[in-house]
């Protein structure tokens, strides 16, 4: 089916590999950032305040003769790009997975496979901050299964339905988030390029407004030449304060941060680095480079805005 896969004996261990580089790297090497492994079900009401009950849909389109499925917004026609039929009308179909929790199924027991780790740590943050005692600007990094069911897998480990993430929720006050994204998308940047993908074959490109999550206030995407084409390896995000005022307002607890030095309160914005494991692993995997590539310089990017601070 494509749309799921096995890492065999060579696979798991340049996986792991993967894993703990960006582990020791973002984690343990830095002590703004601190560790959490959360569960993957969670209470459903957790997906409604992250507005994906509501939004993380694709629109889907049938083929009305050969019935295979498109995501619309991928066609370049209105038309089966496998037989050229006629399309029918597009219908949101959400990507989260479900299942049921305990024994009777019923829409009381309905519960989702989490579509991505972040949650576990929007729940979890006033915990770990209160646990660690951390001051803001500090982050909390998670590696997970996440499960979302595509219309269309493909592309090998690149697009699948199970696969796993290796995120930051980075918090940090309102007004200091557009250079914390800056300083996490150059860090993000480099640690690729440090670890052998050659930076030729990376590149860095700016989320056009009609293109952001629901969530996102400015997004980099780091991409990688793969065979296919360029395909995003991580997203850096600016979440700005959309997470925790939204779990603020759905579970009723105040979830903002007061700051002792300047005795101010305020809700943290938030800088999300968000890298695919399978993503990166196959892109390590397929990189040819060779020592001599680990101090390659960082290319012109591809959008000017974020030129001006890369130099
Ligand atoms: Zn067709």
């Amino acid at each position: 089916m494509g749309s799921t896969w096995d890492y065999g004996p060579l696979g798991v261990e340049l996986k792991r590999n993967v894993k703990e580089a960006w582990w020791r790297a973002v984690v343990v090497e830095r002590d703004d950032v601190v560790g959490l492994d959360a569960a993957i079900l969670m209470h459903p009401r957790v997906w409604e305040a992250s507005g994906h009950v509501e939004n993380f849909s694709d629109p889907l389109v049938e083929c009305r003769q050969c019935h295979h499925r498109f995501r619309e917004d991928q066609l370049e026609t209105n038309r089966c790009p496998e037989c050229n039929g006629e399309l029918t009308e597009p219908r949101r179909f959400n990507l989260m997975f479900r299942t049921f929790m305990g024994p009777v199924e019923d829409s009381g027991s309905e519960i989702y496979l989490r579509p991505e780790t972040a949650q576990g740590i929007f729940v979890n943050f006033q915990n770990v901050q209160t646990a660690t005692r951390k001051k803001l600007p500090f982050g909390i990094g998670q590696i997970g299964k996440a499960f979302r069911n595509e219309i269309t897998p493909g592309n090998f480990t690149f697009r699948t339905r199970e696969f796993e993430q290796m995120e930051v929720e980075f918090f940090v006050e309102p007004g200091s988030d557009e250079d914390w994204l800056q300083r996490w998308v150059q860090d993000r940047f480099n640690w690729y390029v440090g670890y052998g993908i050659r930076a030729e074959n990376l590149r860095l490109r700016e989320h056009a407004s009609d293109e952001l999550a629901h969530y996102a206030k400015a997004t980099f995407d780091i991409e990688y030449r793969f065979p296919w084409g360029w395909g995003e390896l991580e997203g850096i995000a600016n979440r700005a304060d959309f997470d925790l005022g939204r779990h603020t307002e759905f579970s009723g607890q105040d979830l903002s941060y007061f700051d002792d030095a300047t005795r101010e309160r305020y809700l943290p914005y938030v800088i999300e680095p968000s890298g695919g494991v399978d993503r990166a692993t196959l892109a390590f995997f397929g990189s040819t480079a060779t020592t001599k590539n680990r101090t390659a310089t960082i290319p012109e990017p591809s959008c000017t805005c974020i030129a001006r601070w890369l130099r």
